[in-house]
């Protein structure tokens, strides 16, 4: 079962649900203010499996995989 990431529209907090589908998108709550007023942020998935568990972005340690200069 794919795990969907959301954001609540009204209290701006982020949340993990486990769908079956993707059309049960429509039916996600915030688990914090009830809200339906949900977004769903893009799997980070991806992110995680090359990432090695951290997601930081910004930092220096892809420094080293830059274009161009040979
Ligand atoms: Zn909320």
């Amino acid at each position: 079962m794919p795990l969907f990431e959301f954001e609540c529209k009204d209290c701006g907090k982020p949340f993990e649900e486990l769908l079956r589908s993707s059309s049960q998108v429509s039916e996600v709550n915030c688990p914090t203010c009830g809200s339906k007023q949900v977004r769903k942020k893009v799997s980070s998935f991806a992110a995680r499996l090359s990432g090695g568990g951290s997601l930081s972005f910004g930092g220096s340690s892809a420094a080293s995989c830059s274009t161009g200069s040979t």
